[in-house]
């Protein structure tokens, strides 16, 4: 994927990486588990940014990066566990 939809691709990758969201392992819906915040990741993977050559191909700036891992978490964040699980109580 290239351009802006791999960027949002990379961001959620990231942010399942840092547990700042979680994967249903049923549904694939995105669910925030509490487990981090933003700014705690957010600082992390800045740290290491520069020399993250995976992160570095596709964020020029890491900027666009931060902007893009705030666009996904606010995305996906409404929910502490996936809709469909807690609709079937699983
Ligand atoms: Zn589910």
């Amino acid at each position: 994927m290239e351009g802006e939809e791999g960027k949002e691709a990379l961001a959620l990758q990231v942010a399942i990486d840092e547990e700042l969201l979680e994967s249903c392992e049923y549904h694939g819906e995105y669910y925030d588990p509490r487990a981090t915040d933003l700014e705690s990741v957010i600082e992390k993977i800045q740290d290491g940014f520069e020399n993250n050559s995976r992160l570095k191909s596709s964020f020029s700036l890491f900027k666009e990066l931060k902007e893009a891992l705030e666009s996904v978490y606010h995305e996906h964040s409404g929910n502490d566990k996936c809709e469909l699980c807690s609709e079937r109580n699983l």
